[in-house]
């Protein structure tokens, strides 16, 4: 259902819906495919990244749909190899070409990648796209908070959003609470833990009892708690299912039932260390690198 999805507003005035699709470890393909299923269905934001070499597909179901521009919500990522003043204005030109759009709604670096220490100049020239209007909103993902620190500190703009590892077992409710101090918004990747957090028990019983999905109300938790989603699947019936979240509510019960699955654990890789072997800076990289 069109409108339904309700938005955030970022802290630069842009407003940008509160759930959107994600589109990782989906080829060209299949990515055309499950975007324009997504939009037909009601999604206006689409999650995809120059790492996920689908931005050709997702830039073709986005035209194809014939759904005003200035609806849909489109954020790309920009690869850790292209890090560093000289190269991200040619990075993002890539993307743009392929997405075949003029601007994109967000812009991400994609990993801070600390050991190459480049990200507040890769910052700095997503200040000059953003100054040029070419990216109406310009966020980081993966950033920790002293990498956010040194943003604050050092550049001009306070990024809009930081895009994180982000489930039941895994709350970043430290990250969470520096973000609201600082006016960022959090987004959470993997928001389903890729699947796991949908069998435990706890969710599974809640499911239940609200007469809802695992998927429903592990999504429902996160929009409580303020986080942005980008829930994946190909899967048609499951698209429309991740979006079907917004005619119940959980008890505070059921929210405090959730905060004790935090486990500490990412299910994805460490932040601090992604992009630090050279081999991490090719596209043929770890799959678990995302
Ligand atoms: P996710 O938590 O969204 O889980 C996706 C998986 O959960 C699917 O492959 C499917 O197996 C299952 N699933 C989805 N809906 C379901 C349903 N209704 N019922 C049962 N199973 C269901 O994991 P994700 O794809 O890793 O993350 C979502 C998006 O986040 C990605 O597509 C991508 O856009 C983004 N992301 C960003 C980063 C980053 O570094 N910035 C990293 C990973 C993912």
């Amino acid at each position: 259902m069109p409108g339904a999805v309700p938005d955030v507003t970022l802290n630069n005035g842009v407003r940008m819906p509160k759930l959107g699709f994600g589109v990782f470890q989906v080829g060209d393909d299949e990515a055309r495919a499950a975007v324009a299923t997504a939009l037909e269905y009601g999604y206006r934001s689409i999650d995809t990244a120059a790492l996920y070499g689908n931005e050709h597909g997702v830039g073709v179901a986005v035209r194809a749909s014939g759904i005003p521009r200035e609806e849909l919500f489109v954020t790309t990522k920009l690869w850790n190899a292209d890090q560093g003043a000289a190269r991200v204005e040619p990075a993002f030109e890539r993307s743009l070409d392929k997405l075949g759009l003029d601007y994109v709604d967000l812009y991400f670096i994609h990993w801070p990648v600390p050991s190459r220490n480049l990200f507040v100049e890769t910052w700095q020239a997503f200040e000059r796209l953003y100054a040029h209007g070419r990216a109406r909103a310009i966020g980081v993902s993966n950033f920790l908070r002293p990498q956010l620190a040194r943003l604050l500190e050092e550049t001009d703009i306070v990024p809009a959003v930081n895009q994180i590892e982000l489930h039941p077992g895994f709350q970043q409710s430290e990250l969470r609470q520096f973000h609201r101090g600082h006016g960022i918004a959090t987004e959470a990747w993997s928001p389903l833990g890729q699947g796991a957090a949908l069998t435990h028990p706890v969710i599974t019983r809640l499911a239940e009892r609200h007469g809802k999905t695992p998927a429903q109300v592990v999504l429902r938790w996160h929009l409580e708690l303020g986080n942005v989603v980008i829930p994946k699947s190909v899967t048609p019936g499951r698209i429309q299912e991740n979006l079907d979240v917004f005619d119940f509510q959980l008890t505070p019960d059921d929210a405090r039932e959730i905060a004790e699955l935090e486990t500490g654990e990412r299910i994805g890789p460490d932040p601090e260390v992604v992009g630090e072997k050279p081999s991490g800076f090719s596209s043929k990289i770890d799959p678990s690198i995302t």
